[in-house]
């Protein structure tokens, strides 16, 4: 991973990490400003390397940028300053894995996506919808960024996995948006739902089970372990174009352990996002999962 130093020596189809360090829409606890630099961490820490399960050594990958962490100039125009710096580089022909903060941070992101990839199409993993109308009185929480997202795009595909505290009101505004919402309990979504790419991720760490990844401000029982996650990154029919990893809580993550798990995913998502369609030939198979399965 090299520090993105000029966007100029940006590749078209180069992957950069950034860091969006906001918490401030969080409704219950602060925290995870401070998950990119965990992140980053957990990807160098030497208990670990960087390849990935499919045998690409991200070590030696030349594609991959560390963008940083942007620095705001006020919480005001946090949104704008995300939004514009996406853009920014997207319209250098990059992907960008943003690494939350809360799961506030995807508005903007999607924001720059949307007026850039039509159709787009979104697989949110999550055990929430955050599809409030308004949440505690704020419409910019991070209980709300796909209902403003889809008020704004409603052409846009939201896809929902992981789901496990729908509530009345979220299913009305699910069916309002047309959000096509997979809950937890109704099985294998691979198995079941026609995904076909291209898909830009926004993986929230609550859709783990808390066993699995303790340090998010909302743990919700009954979710996916690690391996079924792995097993989704690895074989959803791509491109996958990108992803935003957030909701991890440094301060509920005493031994590091969601942090190592959000780093272990980061490598499969950057090995996805840099793998043009060819790739898909052999293990994981042609990109469709549900013929080859
Ligand atoms: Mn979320
Ligand atoms: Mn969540």
């Amino acid at each position: 991973m090299r520090k993105l130093l000029d966007e100029r020596m940006l590749e078209p189809g180069a992957v950069v990490l950034l860091g969006i360090p906001l918490d401030e829409n969080a409704s219950f606890l602060r925290g995870s400003a401070l998950a990119p630099g965990r992140v980053r961490e957990a990807l160098l820490c030497g208990s670990s390397n960087l390849c990935t399960e499919g045998g690409l050594d991200l070590s030696q990958e030349p594609r991959w940028y560390d963008g940083g962490d942007l620095a705001f100039s006020s919480s005001e125009g946090a949104f704008q300053e995300i939004e514009a710096a996406v853009a920014r580089l997207l319209d250098r022909g990059a992907k960008v894995l943003a690494l939350g903060g809360d799961h506030s941070v995807a508005l903007p992101i999607l924001r720059a996506y949307a007026a850039r990839y039509r159709p787009l199409q979104i697989l949110q993993l999550d055990a929430h919808p955050d599809l409030y109308d308004a949440f505690a009185g704020k419409r910019f929480s991070h209980a709300c960024p796909f209902a403003r997202l889809l008020e704004e795009h409603p052409q846009v595909r939201l896809v929902q996995v992981g789901i496990r505290t729908m509530n009345p009101h979220q299913r009305t505004q699910a069916d309002r948006f047309g959000v096509e919402v997979h809950e937890m309990w109704d099985g294998d979504p691979l198995a079941q739902l026609k995904l076909e790419g291209p898909w830009y991720l926004s993986l929230d760490l609550d859709v783990l089970d808390p066993s699995c990844a303790p340090g998010v401000s909302h743990p919700e029982p009954g979710g996916f372990t690690t391996r079924e996650v792995l097993r989704l990154i690895q074989t959803l029919p791509g491109p996958v174009i990108g992803a935003d990893l957030v909701e991890l809580n440094p301060l509920r993550d005493p031994q590091g352990l969601t942090a190592c798990v959000a780093a272990k995913l980061v490598k499969e998502m950057v090995a996805r996002m840099l793998e043009s369609p060819r790739d898909r030939g052999g293990r994981g198979g042609g990109g469709c999962p549900s013929e080859c399965a």
